[in-house]
């Protein structure tokens, strides 16, 4: 029998047509991992594809605090919250990247990775890739090495993965979608 289900797990992330805005399908992962059994298996399946071994887990909020923590556990890595401005009470660093409109910003503590520590990025879904990209660039910039992003989504027809590729970066995914 087959560890994994991977369309099981498809099945159980919802769908939501024009949420938050009416351009966007969000695809919700609360009822994937409501369910105990697909929870575990879509943690252990993120778990087993990686080839190397991380220092550390690093999550931009929420989402990705659900899958980064519980492979953070299960791997025996420290775990990084990534998260908006203003959250973290320590001395942090900063980076910003462009939206369709303006601009946001991800938040890390300064202290938060040691020089030369092996960084896996986790979210829960790539889109643009801006998100993640920006948090890559604030985890070099305090000497650790992203040997690699992790998402359970993918959304193939906008530029996420090549963002990412171009940039240098091995990219993971399982569930895709068009958009
Ligand atoms: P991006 O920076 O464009 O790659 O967007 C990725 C971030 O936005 C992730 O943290 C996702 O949780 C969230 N996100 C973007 N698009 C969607 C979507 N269609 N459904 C759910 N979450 C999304």
């Amino acid at each position: 029998m087959e560890k994994y289900n991977l369309d099981q797990i498809t099945d159980n992330i919802r769908v939501i047509e024009g949420f938050p805005t009416p351009d966007i399908s969000f695809k919700d992962i609360t009822t994937l991992i409501k369910d105990k059994d697909l929870y575990k298996q879509t943690v252990d399946m993120m778990c087993d594809a990686l080839d190397f071994t991380p220092d550390i887990i690093a999550g931009p909020e929420a989402r990705g605090f659900l899958f980064g923590t519980a492979m953070a556990y299960k791997l025996g890595a420290g775990f990084v919250p990534i998260r908006k401005p203003g959250k973290l009470p320590g001395e942090t660093v900063q980076a910003s990247y462009a939206l369709e409109y303006g601009t946001d910003t991800v938040e890390m503590h300064k202290d938060a990775i040691n020089k030369g520590d092996k960084v896996l990025l986790c979210d829960d879904l790539i889109a643009t890739g801006g998100t993640i990209l920006a948090c890559a660039k604030m985890i070099e910039e305090l000497g650790g090495e992203v040997c690699g992003i992790m998402a359970l989504i993918e959304l193939e027809d906008l530029p996420g993965r090549k963002m990412i590729e171009d940039a240098g970066y091995k990219l993971y995914t399982f569930v895709k979608y068009a958009h």
